[in-house]
Formats: structure tokens, sequence, C-alpha cells
């Protein structure tokens, strides 16, 4: 049985609710899609120089203490906007170096990825608590790794929706039952493709179609955000934004509505390190 947990919340709040920013900036386009021009680094700058300073305003009007999983490429080419995150009093998690998939990577090739990641952010004062897997997958040696270097928590699984968990590892056969093994140390605060930005809103030439109307995805989102408040108990909602996406004016917009309207219901917006903090098991 999976080992799930609750977060305790706040007196008079009814759901924990963390505001991702992945600050993928240019770094998702070299790194997962291998389109290195200039329109596509533009995107990113568009996300780094404009967007950013966008949504750290939009946090400090509501007082919202957010976490920003960066990888090492954009801390190394976008310092200062980075160090500005810092300085806001918001969380920084691990994102890897350039975006990169881990699931092909050997022991080797990942460690020094994610050796690589730390190093940069190192560079800006931040000894992270979390990690948030690039390609939101694992290779079999990610959790381990994880572990060895100390990391409290991961948000890149989708074992659960709306409650943190304990991962396991499992063994996959495909003639008989899958076999999972005893529970990671680690906390995983799960994520989701419906409270992601990125797939529903982001365009890409000859690809992913995006464009949704941001009338749906308020819906869907405020939908999954009801579900959590009046059904379940210490519910933490995991919503995952990109800069690049959530930045643009008609997005932003929208987001500044939902906060509105979680808040008004009782939202605990914390950072995923303090969705830690106050993890526990019944
Ligand atoms: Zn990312």
């Amino acid at each position: 049985m999976q080992k799930s947990g609750k977060v305790k919340l706040p007196p008079g709040k009814r759901v924990a609710v963390n505001i991702g920013c992945d600050f993928d900036a240019q770094s998702i386009w070299i790194g997962s899609f291998n389109l290195t021009s200039p329109a596509y680094m533009s995107r990113g700058e568009f996300g780094a120089e404009v967007a950013a300073p966008r949504l750290l305003k939009l946090f400090e009007k509501y007082n919202i203490k957010t976490t920003w999983c960066i990888p090492g490429h954009t801390v190394d080419t976008f310092t200062d906007i980075c160090k500005e995150v810092v300085a806001q009093g918001h969380e920084v998690a691990h994102h890897g170096y350039v975006h990169e998939n881990p699931t092909p990577l050997s022991y080797e090739q990942e460690e020094k990825v994610l050796l690589m990641g730390l190093e940069s952010l190192d560079r800006i004062g931040v000894k992270p608590r979390g990690y948030r897997s690039p390609y939101w997958d694992f290779s079999p040696n990610t959790l381990s790794l994880l572990e060895k270097y100390g990391f409290q928590y991961d948000s890149s699984l989708m074992g659960n929706d709306l409650h943190p968990y304990r991962p396991r590892p499992v063994e996959v056969h495909a003639d008989k039952a899958n076999v999972f093994g005893p529970a990671y140390n680690i906390v995983e605060i799960p994520v989701s493709w419906y409270l992601d930005d990125f797939p529903q809103m982001e365009y890409l030439t000859g690809g992913q179609e995006g464009m949704r109307p941001t009338r749906d995805i308020f819906d869907r989102w405020a939908s999954i955000f009801d579900y959590a408040c009046d059904q379940l108990d210490g519910a933490c909602y995991v919503l995952t934004t990109h800069p690049q996406t959530i930045g643009r004016a008609h997005t932003i917009q929208m987001l500044e509505k939902l906060i509105q309207y979680m808040e008004s219901r009782g939202a605990w917006f914390a950072t995923l390190g303090e969705i830690y903090d106050n993890y526990y098991e019944e």
C-alpha cells in the first residue's frame, strides 16, 4: 500500500497551495527540444527578462511565497533575476542543468548533471531542499541519488494527486505482477499535467497546439481546488507554471483571478519546503 500523508494547515486554512515557477528560460528549448534558434532563445529571454519580474510583482502584491524550480543553465545565464527570486524570499528547488531527460542517463551521467545544478545554485547562495525532474520522469537511479545528496522532497511524480506520499521503487514485469520495493524516506509532493500551464497554453510550431482559452483553464484549476477544499482533509494543491507561459498578459491576469479565488476559499499559500515541514502520516 502507498504511504500517503497530510499537510498540517494553519488555523482557518483548508488546502495547502503551492505555486511552482519552473524557471526554464532558454534551457527547455535547448535541453528538451533541441531548438536553439534565435526565436526560441527569445522566448526564454522573455521568460527571464519580462515575465519573471511580472510574476515576482504579483506574488509580492498578495504576499505569497512560491517555489522556483531553476535549472543551473538559467542561474548561469540570467543570474540577476535568479538572485532577485531568492532576495524576495521565494524557495528555489533543483531542476536539472539544461533541462535534461534523466531517463536515458547512466548513473554517472545523472550524478554529474545533479552536481552541475547544485554548483550553479550554490553560486546564488542556494542549497536546495527539493528536486523537480525537468521531464517529470526518473531513471531507476534518481531517487537513490536524491537521497544520497540529502534532498528532503521531490515534486515530479503522480502516484497521488492531492496528498503527499512516500514514493517506492517498482520492479516492472510484463508477464507477471510488478513488485513495489520499500518506500523511500523522501517525501513526494505530487504534480499533475492538469495543473501545468505548459501543455495547455504553450504553442510549439508543428507540435503542441496549446492556446487553450484561459477561461477553460481557470475552470479546471478552480474545480480541482474546490475538490481539495470540500472533499479532502490536509490536501496539497501543486500548480506548475512557467514564467514564459503564465507571464503573458492574458495568462497572468487569469492567475491573479485564481489567486483571489483560492484566497477567498481558505488557501494556505506555501512553498514546497513548507509543505514538507508540515507533512505527517496518521
Ligand atoms: Zn522545467
